[in-house]
C-alpha cells in the first residue's frame, strides 16, 4: 500500500525532535531510514504505527486518512530489536495471536499461521517457546507475527541490532527476500548504512529531525548532497 506522511511535526513537551518532515513511499518499497543516534527515526515509526500522536501533520495509508486513528485500528507489523516475544506463548502461539485478538475463526488461523511460518522458514519450531530458540529464530518468530495480520505497512526498528555479525548478514537477505516476496510496504530503521544500501531500494538520511537526503542507494553513495550525508556514508562503524 501507498504511505504518505505529510508536514509532519513532533515534540514532547517544550522539544521538538521533529519540526517538518514529509516523506512518501510507493507500494511494495522497502524504505531504509538512516541516521545517528537520537535524529528521530524511532518517533517517525512510532508515530505512524500510532503508539505516539502526532503534534502536527497528516498520515496516509492509500487514501485513508489515519492522522486520528488509534493505534488498534490500524493495520501495521512491527518488528523492533528486542523482538518482544511473549515468553510464555509458544511460536505459534505468538504468532496466532493477533488474529486471535481479531477473532478469526480457529480454522483460518492455522491456516494463514502455518503459511507465514513456511515462508518464514519455520515450520518445525512451531512448538518451542522464545527461551528455546536462537536469536535469529526469535526474530523470524517475530517477523511472522508482525506479517500474518497482512498489515498495510511493515515497520522494522533496528531488527539486527541484537544479532552476532554472522546472523546478521543472513537476517538482512531473508528480510528482504521475506520484504519481496510478500510484496509489502516496509520501512526499516537503522544506523548502519551497510544494511540500508544492501536491503532497501531507497535511503532517507536523517539528521536532527529532518531528512537531510533522499535516493537509491546507489544514487546516494554517488551523489552525496552534503558533507553529513557523505561522511555518513563514509565511515562505516
Ligand atoms: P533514533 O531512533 O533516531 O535514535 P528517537 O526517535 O528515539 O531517535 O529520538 C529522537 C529524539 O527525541 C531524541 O533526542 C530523544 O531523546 C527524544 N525523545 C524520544 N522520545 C522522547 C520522549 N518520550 N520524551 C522526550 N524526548 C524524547
Ligand atoms: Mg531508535
Amino acid at each position: 500500500m501507498r504511505i504518505e506522511l505529510k508536514n509532519f511535526k513532533k515534540t514532547f513537551g517544550d522539544i521538538t525532535v521533529i519540526e517538518d518532515m514529509s516523506l512518501s513511499l510507493e507500494s511494495g518499497e522497502m524504505l531504509a531510514l538512516l541516521g545517528p543516534s537520537g535524529c528521530g527515526k524511532s518517533t517517525t515509526l512510532f508515530a505512524i504505527c500510532g503508539i505516539h500522536r502526532m503534534t502536527g501533520g497528516q498520515l496516509l495509508f492509500g487514501d485513508r486518512d489515519v492522522t486520528l486513528v488509534p493505534s488498534q485500528q490500524r493495520n501495521v507489523g512491527v518488528v523492533f530489536q528486542n523482538y518482544a516475544l511473549y515468553p510464555h506463548m509458544n511460536a505459534y502461539e505468538n504468532i496466532a495471536f493477533p488474529l486471535m485478538i481479531r477473532k478469526e475463526d480457529r480454522k483460518t488461523i492455522e491456516k494463514k499461521v502455518s503459511e507465514i511460518a513456511a515462508l518464514v522458514h519455520i515450520g518445525e519450531l512451531m512448538e518451542r517457546k522464545p527461551a528455546q530458540l536462537s536469536g535469529g529464530q526469535q526474530q523470524r518468530v517475530a517477523l511472522a507475527r508482525a506479517l500474518v495480520r497482512e498489515p498495510d505497512i511493515l515497520l522494522l526498528d533496528e531488527p539486527l541490532a541484537n544479532l552476532d555479525a554472522k546472523l546478521r548478514l543472513e537476517m538482512r537477505s531473508e528480510i528482504r527476500r521475506i520484504q519481496q516476496q510478500t510484496g509489502i510496504t516496509a520501512i526499516l530503521v537503522t544506523h548502519d548504512q551497510v544494511e540500508a544500501m544492501s536491503m532497501c531500494d531507497r535511503i532517507a538520511i536523517m539528521n536532527k529531525g529532518d531528512i537531510v537526503q533522499l535516493s537509491s542507494p546507489q544514487d546516494m553513495y554517488q551523489n552525496p548532497n552534503s558533507e553529513f550525508v557523505a561522511s555518513f556514508l563514509g565511515n562505516p562503524p
